[in-house]
């Protein structure tokens, strides 16, 4: 287990696989809503279809040493995808720093790298790719699954079996009111936030359900107000429940013991 590392090991490793996840996260935005597959062929350049070797596909490090322009055609590539890469390894330090000595750290990298995906493709397509929510839910499910089994505790899964049912539950209620205003993609993603967060207690799984809501309406409310997006225009929705869900993570140790239940 993370916790039987040292630390400065720990986040070495967290940076090493997070950089290697963000490139991955990459591939995954890019190519899920074309419909191509994930694993074949390697990486290409979109513009003159040559495929990058190991050493051009390097994250974060090729994007500085190329300076940003494919090494054969000179077309430039994004700064999307570095910053992708650099976020990802954030996120993964972060987490590895703030859940060191929870057995839920693979779970949560896990948790950060879907959502974080999801949220990407939300904000290009503004869809939910079903496929993606349920692999990403699969995963995280086994990842919680494995350490209940090894320390013969439900409580928690129990605990987040339950907010599934509150929070998915009120998305499926406001979906058949109202389905224009909340897809089902939303009510799907909802699964995999209210069991992560749910796992760590019902206060948490609370909190990520307001934070959620909030960040939605807040940022609707200023994108309107600013004449950015009309009223009756679609929200990338996915992309407020999966930041005010890591909010939620992030803040977890905030909240008050006697709501962990
Ligand atoms: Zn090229």
């Amino acid at each position: 287990m993370p916790t039987s590392l040292p630390l400065p090991v720990l986040l070495v490793f967290a940076l090493l696989i997070g950089l290697s996840i963000g490139s991955f996260i990459n591939v995954v935005v890019y190519r899920v809503p074309l419909g191509l597959s994930v694993v074949r062929p390697r990486s290409f350049c979109p513009a003159c279809n040559t495929e990058l070797s190991s050493f051009d596909n390097a994250p974060v490090l090729s994007y500085l040493v190329l300076r940003g322009k494919c090494r054969t055609c000179h077309a430039p590539i994004s700064a999307r995808y570095p910053i992708v890469e650099a976020s990802t390894a954030l996120l993964f330090v972060g987490a590895a720093i703030e859940f060191r000595h929870s057995w839920s750290l693979p779970a949560i990298w896990i948790f950060l790298a879907g959502i974080f995906a999801l949220a990407l493709i939300d904000a290009d397509h503004l869809r939910l790719p079903t496929r993606v929510v349920w692999i990403h839910l699969a995963l995280v499910t086994t990842a919680l699954v494995i350490p209940a089994i090894a320390t013969n505790s439900w409580h928690n899964l129990f605990v987040a079996l339950c907010c599934i049912c509150f929070w998915s539950g009120s998305f499926l209620v406001i979906h058949l009111i109202s389905p224009e205003k909340l897809g089902f993609g939303d009510v799907r993603f909802s699964i995999v936030l209210a069991l992560m967060l749910g796992s760590f207690g019902a206060g948490t799984a609370l909190l990520g359900f307001f934070l959620s809501s909030l960040v939605g309406l807040m940022v609707s409310l200023a994108l309107i107000a600013v004449g950015k997006v009309a009223r009756d225009q679609p929200i990338p929705f996915g992309v407020y429940l999966a930041a005010g869900s890591a909010l939620a993570l992030s803040l977890q140790p905030l909240v008050p013991s006697r709501y962990h239940f």
